[in-house]
Formats: C-alpha cells, structure tokens, sequence
C-alpha cells in the first residue's frame, strides 16, 4: 500500500493501452497525455502542422522540428508498462502521406531468418488519415471549366462565321 501507482494507461481519446509502438503515450506542456496515433490524427486534421492543441485545456504544445514522434514520453506511463515495453520504438511520422511507420533499426538486418513471425505481427506502417486537400484544388478544376466553356465558345463562334461567309458568298451569288 505504500507505493501505489497512479497508473493510467488508457488514451483518454481512443481508450486504448498505451503501448512502445504507435500508441506510445507523448507528455504535452499542460500534462495531459495522449497516445502517439491520436496526436498524429489530430494532427492530420488541424491546418497547423506546428502544434497540437491539447483537447482537453485547448493548450497548445509545438511540435517538435524533428517531428511528432519526438514530444516527450510520460515516464509515469512508461514505469507502469511491462519491462519489455518501456523502450520506445523509433517512429517517424509523415504528415504528406498522413502515415506513422516504424524506422528500421541497425539490427533489424541481423534478424532478416528469424524476423517473419514479428514482421506478420506488428504492422510497419500506419495510416493516420489522408492530408487536408489544398484549397487550390478546387479553383484549378474551376478554371479547368473554364477552359472547356471557352473552347465550346470558339468553336460555336467559328460555326457562326463561316455559315454568315456561306450564306453572304451565296447571297452575292444569287444579286448577280
Ligand atoms: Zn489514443
Ligand atoms: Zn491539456
């Protein structure tokens, strides 16, 4: 009783258990924490690729340069893993692609044999959600129909002059 952990390991929104992979529990600046995954979609989802707003105290937390997967681990969190979880895989997230995956480490070579069972077992990669669409897009496909209206606008306006060059040619004809 006289060392009782604290020990929340659920993300308080998608109420999974942290783990040392993708659902790795990242310590923002107001204390709250969150598992990696969740960040990276809130992150998918927000405008600024910067900071992450906490949604709990709507604090926000910069990322860092190095990228999501670098925030702070809750240490607390991670003493309350199992031992062989507490060493947290190296992830890196790519915000374009809206995908999580796991960086390949030095000895990942070595096991290349023995590697299958792992390999089938944990997945690699992640998708976190697809990239914001640009807003440029949307004008682009605009302007696109544009184009073809115009084009539809010549080529009527070249039927038009060549039957009046007709019909005068014919009308000249029929004068003389
Ligand atoms: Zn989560
Ligand atoms: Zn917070």
């Amino acid at each position: 009783m006289s060392e009782e952990k604290d020990c929340d390991l659920e993300c308080a929104i998608c109420f999974s258990i942290y783990n040392n992979v993708f659902r790795a529990p990242k310590l923002l600046v107001c204390g709250h924490t969150f598992c990696l995954e969740c960040l990276a979609r809130m992150n998918m989802k927000s405008h600024v690729a910067e900071a992450i707003q906490c949604p709990i105290c709507r604090r926000l937390t910069i990322v860092p340069k190095e990228g999501l997967p670098k925030l702070g681990n809750d240490s607390n969190v991670l003493s309350c893993l199992p031992e062989t979880m507490q060493r947290i895989h190296s992830i890196h997230f790519n915000r374009g692609k809206g995908q999580l995956f796991v960086k390949k480490g030095p000895g990942s070579q070595k096991k290349k044999v023995k590697n299958k069972v792992f390999a089938s077992s944990v997945s690699q990669s992640l998708d976190v959600g697809r990239p914001l669409e640009p807003d440029n897009r949307r004008e682009q496909r605009q302007s696109c129909w544009c184009c073809v209206h115009k084009s539809y606008v010549t080529i009527i306006t070249v039927i038009l002059v060549t039957l009046s060059v007709l019909i005068s040619s014919v009308w000249v004809f029929v004068v003389h």
